[in-house]
């Protein structure tokens, strides 16, 4: 779950509970000729989703239905060269909560190389809300199918390096609080992205990161995506433009102010983006955390909207990126390194 500001401001006042294709589906019902030409298998990515909604059923953080995700998408992709890493991390329930104890995350990493230096990250959180009857099918789950199929399509089939920066899918856990204790940004939520972001600032290895594409509730019905507010500059006007070549200005729908994954990346200054839909069915967004998450409100046509925004945004995303001056933030680290080491 992500946090929306507005709420926050609740929170205040009241306790909250709270490449080379193999095949391409033309896009339908939107879109144009250019979105047309961007290979996403729709349909396969809804397989995915059914595959874990229905075959795996509930994907909280340390249960044995988040490892048979991860072996699912390993699955899929492993055969076609990705290469994956886990990267496992503690933490632990903040009191009140259901879950007690330690509890091992992991969030899963997929590698393509590169010609050039740096790298492109492509992300969703693929564990669900811990609130009973709660499957995920939207929060959790379209993102996650999509972040697969664009995995599909980028890999080449001579499984070469692609050109300019590598590629990474990251599919992190922990996104979501522990039911039911609120959320909250340091204790009780992002739990996987704020692990990963501090280890790799602390190597150095996240001035590698180019940009940062974050998905989360791509799959509803009626796709209207939050560009949220305090996503990078350049990657909303590089995710617009796509949106307007591809005749998909509809599915853009504003910049409201979310938490989500992108944050500890942007706090350390990684160019990152969160593409949310957070007005479904309406403004009240009120299947979110309920058990009317289900894959009846989803469609294969969103996660095909999604993907191809997101492919099709990835040239300029790339060029974009080379023209950002490495000097710059390299020197913002040191001297975050420095203040810390002080
Ligand atoms: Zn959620």
């Amino acid at each position: 779950m992500p946090l929306p500001q507005f709420l926050l401001l609740t929170l205040a006042l009241v306790p909250l509970a709270c490449g080379s294709s193999t095949s391409q589906t033309p896009a339908t019902g939107s879109g144009n000729a250019a979105s047309a030409k961007i290979a996403f298998d729709e349909e396969r990515a809804w397989k995915d989703l059914e595959y874990l909604v229905n075959t795996i059923g509930r994907r909280r953080i340390g249960t044995s239905e988040l490892q048979l995700s991860r072996e699912y998408i390993r699955k899929q992709l492993e055969p076609l060269g990705w290469v994956f890493e886990e990267d496992n991390f503690e933490c632990k329930p903040p009191e009140g909560a259901r879950r007690k104890g330690t509890i091992t995350g992991t969030n899963l990493l997929a590698r393509w190389p590169g010609s050039a230096k740096g790298e492109v990250w492509l992300a969703s959180h693929y564990d669900t809300f811990d609130r009973p009857k709660f499957i995920g099918a939207n929060d959790g789950g379209s993102s996650t199918a999509v972040l697969i199929e664009i995995g599909r399509q980028l890999a080449r089939a001579d499984k070469k390096a692609v050109e300019g920066p590598a590629i990474t899918l990251v599919w992190f856990d922990g996104e979501e609080p522990f039911y039911p204790v609120p959320w909250d940004d340091y204790t009780n939520s992002t739990f996987g992205s704020r692990h990963l972001a501090k280890k790799l600032d602390e190597s150095g290895k996240i001035l590698d990161i180019q940009a940062l594409i974050l998905m989360d509730l791509v799959g509803d019905k009626q796709l209207g995506l939050e560009i949220e507010k305090l996503s990078t500059d350049w990657l909303g006007g590089v995710i617009r433009d796509t949106a307007r070549k591809l005749n998909y200005e509809k599915h853009i729908v504003g910049n409201k102010e979310i938490k989500d994954d992108h944050r500890p990346f942007l706090a350390l200054d990684v160019p990152s983006i969160d593409l949310i839909d957070f007005k479904y069915p309406n403004s009240f967004n009120e299947y979110w955390h309920t058990a009317d998450d289900q894959l009846e409100h989803c469609s294969a046509k969103s996660l095909g909207v999604t993907g191809r925004l997101v492919l099709g945004a990835l040239p300029a995303v790339i060029a974009e990126a080379a023209k950002q001056d490495p000097k710059y933030r390299r020197q913002v680290w040191e001297r975050r390194r420095q203040e810390k080491e002080d």
